[in-house]
């Protein structure tokens, strides 16, 4: 899905207004994107009208270019499709345990999850228990017991074939060992079937818990849509649990299950291992899905903070390639001033790709003043003559390595790439202000 989107948005890129023809364009491949991506036929058709609809009403900002602008509404349309904040379980309970059911498919990823979740509340302070009632199959309560004792969380089960009992006495033997939350794993089937529907109701009822999650796995594509709304049906449930994100999987899901259900994604399991459970916020899942970083932010961010006059001058260094090393340290206390250097580099579409997290660590901002320091006029504004010899002075000098004049100089190439691309942001920015 991010590629396609990518794609299409890549299309506006080069246009320099909002019109109904190349809007038209674009929504044509963005819907393909959608549709290919198992999205809910209709969840696409209204979406892509929101874009559509907001897209040609909206004033360009200065500084920002059409398909900036774009981007940014595909984004909030789709933080909206996915329930806009992030929505919590609910545990807060005048009893105690609060209880938390479970329920979905066999083989959506219930057991694993509930091990996840347990793990996760473990962490936060809580003091979970694990109750089997998937009763049926004696290997799913092994499954449960081997996932407990990873991570330390007690799992209650009983002998006989009886869900409701083995719940019920779980949730008593949570009250007298003061465990705060008691989580239900419950029994699936391969299929929705009506014996597996009518327990979890009877469940439900008994049990009133303060939370009910419905577990699906998001590989199952558009299926995943029709077995939440049948379980929504019978179980009015709190909340979805989008698993196997990890995998393959192209996504739609995730965007079309609040909206044909109308009950927020809570969490998102992604992996075998017991803490790859990740709290769904519907802001990141966008910006997975659109795969291009948070561009907007990026430019009114650059607007509103750079010294305008200095990047200028910068800029046009860059243009007639005289950009050098004294440049690239004025710079680099110019980005400094907008934040941490890792923020700004996630910003830019596809510059995590190319810089290496650990060579933007901020404490090497010494290191690279130090380094700076010890060479010559010259060889600041020529780093191309930094031969090895003169590596091994500037390193001696500075009281750093070799490799870190190494780092540097690549570095400092890098950055002469970051800033051509924030030359040609800030160059469609001022042709669409002159421009209107
Ligand atoms: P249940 O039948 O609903 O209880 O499903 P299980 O928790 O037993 O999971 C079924 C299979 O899917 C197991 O092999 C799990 O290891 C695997 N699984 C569960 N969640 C995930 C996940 O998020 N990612 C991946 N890759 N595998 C998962
Ligand atoms: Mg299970």
């Amino acid at each position: 899905l991010s590629d396609k989107l990518e794609h299409a948005l890549k299309k506006l890129s080069g246009q320099a207004k909002i019109n109904e023809i190349n809007i038209g364009m674009a929504m044509r491949d963005i819907k393909r994107a959608l549709l290919d991506a198992d999205v809910n036929y209709k969840v696409t058709k209204n979406f892509v009208e929101q874009v559509r609809k907001q897209a040609l009403g909206e004033e360009v900002i200065k500084s920002v270019s059409p398909a900036q602008m774009i981007v940014k509404i595909v984004h909030d349309e789709l933080v909206k499709a996915m329930g806009g904040e992030q929505k919590d379980i609910n545990l807060k309970t005048s009893r105690m345990p609060a209880v938390i059911m479970v329920a979905g498919l066999q083989g959506s990823g219930k057991t694993t999850f509930t091990a996840k979740l347990a793990n996760l509340l473990k962490k936060k302070g809580r003091a979970p228990l694990l109750i089997a009632a998937d009763v049926y199959r004696p290997a799913a309560i092994e499954q449960l017991k081997t996932l407990g004792a990873q991570i330390g969380v007690p799992v209650f089960s009983i002998e006989e074939k009886d869900a409701l009992k083995a719940a019920k006495q779980g949730i008593e033997f949570a009250k007298q060992n003061s465990k705060n939350v008691a989580i239900v794993d419950t029994a699936g089937r391969l299929q929705i079937d009506e014996e597996m529907m009518a327990e979890a109701e009877r469940l439900k009822r008994e049990l009133s818990p303060e939370e009910i999650l419905f577990v699906v796995d998001s590989m199952i594509g558009q299926e995943a849509v029709n077995t939440a709304k049948v379980f929504n049906d019978r179980l009015d449930f709190d909340g979805v649990v989008l698993t196997k994100m990890d995998g393959d999987t192209r996504g739609g899901a995730a965007l079309s299950i609040k909206t044909v259900v109308d009950k927020p994604i809570k969490f998102l399991s992604q992996g075998e291992k017991v803490d790859d459970l990740d709290i769904f916020y519907p802001e990141r899942m966008a910006q997975r899905i659109l795969g291009m970083g948070d561009i907007v932010s990026f430019v009114e961010k650059a607007q509103e903070t750079l010294d305008l006059e200095k990047t200028q001058k910068l800029q046009k260094r860059l243009i007639e390639n005289e950009f050098n090393l004294e440049d690239f340290y004025e710079q680099l206390q110019e980005l400094k001033k907008m934040g941490s250097l890792q923020n700004l580099i996630d910003m830019i579409p596809g510059l995590s790709k190319v810089v290496p997290k650990q060579e933007i660590d901020e404490s090497n901002l010494k290191v690279i003043e130090a380094i700076i320091n010890s060479m010559t006029k010259d060889e600041r504004q020529k780093p191309g003559i930094i031969n090895g010899s003169r590596r091994s002075r500037i390193a001696k000098g500075s009281g750093t390595r070799v490799q870190d004049v190494n780092m540097l100089l690549k570095q400092f190439m890098e950055m002469k790439k970051m800033m051509k691309s924030v030359t040609k942001m800030a160059k469609s920015g001022r042709k669409i202000t002159a421009q209107n």
